[in-house]
Parts: C-alpha cells; structure tokens; sequence
C-alpha cells in the first residue's frame, strides 16, 4: 500500500516508519486527555443531555493549528485512510478507560446518504472503525441511520440546532443495542446537539449505555 510522503501537518517529508503524520507532529497534537479527567470539557458540554457515563475527545480543535489541518484533510481531501489510522492511534490511548467502564460496542453518528454521496465517506465512521479494531469492539454503526438531511448549523442559534436536529436517527434494530455499553463516535464536538439526538434515538428504544468520543472538541 502507498502512503503519501508528506507530513499532512507540517509537510516535511516522512520517514519509513511514518504514517500521514512525522513524530514531531505527532508527539504535538493538542490532546486534551479527557479520558484520564472526570468532569473534563466535553462531559460538562453534554451534562444533562444525554444520560452518558463517560464522554471524551481526541484533540483541541484549535484554529490554524494541526487539529485544523487534519480535519480539513478528512473532509475535503478525502483522507479516509488517515480518519481510520487517528481511529487507531487513539483506541491504544482509550484502551484502559474503556475496559474499565465495560464499554463493549461502537456506533459512529452516521451521515444522511445525500450527504455520504457528496463527502464520499463518512469520517466519524472511520475513525470508529480504527478505535473498534485496535479495541477489538462490536461496531453496530450499520444499526443507526440518519432519516433527514439537515442543514448546517453554523448560523443557528442553539434552539435552532436542537430542532434542526430533533428525530433524525433512528435505529433499525433495537435488539443488538440491548444490555450494551456503547461508545458514540462524532467527528467534532461544538454544541452537542447532533450527538443528544442520535443518544436520544438510542435509549429511547434500547436499554443500553452510552459513553461518548470525538475526534476534537470544539467549544
Ligand atoms: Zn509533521
């Protein structure tokens, strides 16, 4: 397989051993290590809203900075691979905060098939699917759909986000859901809103728990 060569935040070239990211770039990501601090920045961000145990997310986004140049390499380069590997990096870092909560299976939030067809993928479900195989979880993200296409929310007030965002996932097997600890995987964390109706369409039909992660944190 043919990694590109370059660095996807600083450019420099990559040695052998290197993967879309050199060390130095790597060992300099804005980790905000939420999954060593209870009450960290995203579980006061969903406190109240969603009935989760645990919430945490991979990276600050910070403006101009690598959070910022790896997001704009998943979305508008496409950079599935790259979606799937930072899914890897960051499973090994969650390892042991997930086995001591029981968390056992994975639900990416997924896109509406109009919005897949555009994007090509969907980057929240790479990056789970990098976290479920280093974790060797379940992913149950082919049991959620997203049933309405939604505009953006960037210049909607929070009310108007909720109620762009209300009802629009649903699950389509509530059974395997069932007695599960599940890990709900989103790309970018801002206000929630995405993430406290696709948790809502969750348990209200299944009996299940529900921890959260993200790629960045954006508050
Ligand atoms: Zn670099």
């Amino acid at each position: 397989m043919l990694y590109p060569n370059l660095c996807v935040a600083c450019n420099n070239q990559l040695h052998a051993s290197e993967r879309y990211l050199c060390l130095g770039c790597q060992l300099q990501l804005p980790e905000t290590n939420d999954h060593l601090k209870l009450e960290n920045g995203v579980e006061k961000t969903l406190w109240g809203r969603i009935p989760f145990e645990r919430a945490f997310s991979f990276l600050f986004f910070n403006q101009r900075g690598t959070t910022q140049k790896l997001l704009h390499e998943l979305k508008y380069k496409g950079n599935e691979e790259l979606a799937v590997y930072l899914g890897e990096i960051y499973g090994q870092k969650i390892r042991k905060t997930a086995e001591s909560h029981g968390i056992n299976a994975i639900v990416a939030v997924p896109l509406h098939t109009s919005k897949l067809r555009k994007r090509g993928y969907n980057q929240s479900l790479a990056f789970a699917n990098g976290i479920s195989e280093v974790l060797a979880m379940e992913n149950l993200s082919d049991f959620m759909v997203r049933v309405k296409a939604t505009d953006t929310q960037t210049l909607k007030s929070r009310t108007e986000r909720w109620q762009n965002v209300e009802n629009i996932f649903e699950v389509n097997n509530t059974q395997i859901f069932e007695n599960k600890h599940i890990l709900l995987v989103d790309d970018v964390i801002t206000t929630g809103a995405t993430l406290e109706s696709c948790a809502g369409a969750i348990v209200k039909n299944c009996n299940c728990r529900i921890s959260v992660a993200s790629i960045a944190f954006a508050a």
